[in-house]
């Protein structure tokens, strides 16, 4: 099938109040823009690098979001134009983010990444780490960025019920962080869920699914 017809498959199947990131790392800008033209607005990319090349080159009415592990220093290549960071899992981080963005005279979302994997792998924080964060002197000055909700990624596995213990596990920590005073009423992203595990994250309350090989094809890295 082509993208177009992926994306309209995966469109049907999603539930209105679940928005859809097309992930197109590793992929051609061509691909971008037959998404585009299909009427895909949001994209994923995991490299800050391989995301600045790609929007300069496509339009500028795409939302770009980092869904990848964020470096401090490379923060500021994309301050000008990201919309949104999946992958904040560290305070000085927030703190970057926040400094770059007022150079830019602009607010950028934030999503913090919590950790739900049974992987040495997977970055992210606890709960406490997060709640920490949040009843921060450091956080309540931040003006630059808005906190928008949370992301995870679930163990690599076959093993649903632990997938599904994962996301519920992230889910339940949205709702603590939400019910905090330090979030506002704009907290409201559960960014979880692939072309694998999607339809689950759906139902284990996930606003935000990030999708890549089922629309693009699978990646030759
Ligand atoms: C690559 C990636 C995805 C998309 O993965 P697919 O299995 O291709 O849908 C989603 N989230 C993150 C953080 C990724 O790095």
């Amino acid at each position: 099938m082509s993208i177009k017809e992926n994306l309209q498959h995966i469109q049907s199947t999603l539930p209105e109040h679940v928005t859809l990131v097309a992930v197109s790392k590793t992929k051609p800008v061509s691909d971008i823009l037959e998404a585009y033209q299909a009427g895909q607005r949001i994209f994923g990319e995991n490299k800050i690098q391989e995301m600045v090349e790609k929007h300069e080159q496509l339009p500028k009415d795409i939302k770009w979001h980092m869904i990848g592990h964020v470096q401090r220093n490379k923060v500021k290549y994309m301050a000008a134009f990201v919309d949104l960071i999946h992958g904040v899992d560290n305070e000085k981080l927030l703190l970057e983010i926040n400094k770059q963005a007022k150079k830019h005279n602009r607010i950028i979302g934030c999503l913090l990444q919590i950790k739900i994997a049974d992987e040495d792998t997977k970055f992210g924080m606890t709960e406490q780490e997060a709640i920490q964060i949040l009843q921060s002197d450091t956080f309540a000055k931040l003006q630059n960025i808005n906190l928008l909700g949370v992301m995870g990624m679930a163990t690599f596995t076959e093993n649903e019920s632990q997938i599904k213990t994962e996301f519920s596990q992230l889910k339940t920590i949205f709702n603590t962080l939400g019910a905090l005073p330090e979030t506002n009423s704009q907290f409201k992203v559960i960014s979880m869920g692939m072309s694998g595990d999607y339809a689950l994250a759906i139902h284990c309350g996930s606003t935000m699914v990030r999708i890549g090989s089922t629309i693009f094809g699978a990646r030759n890295y």
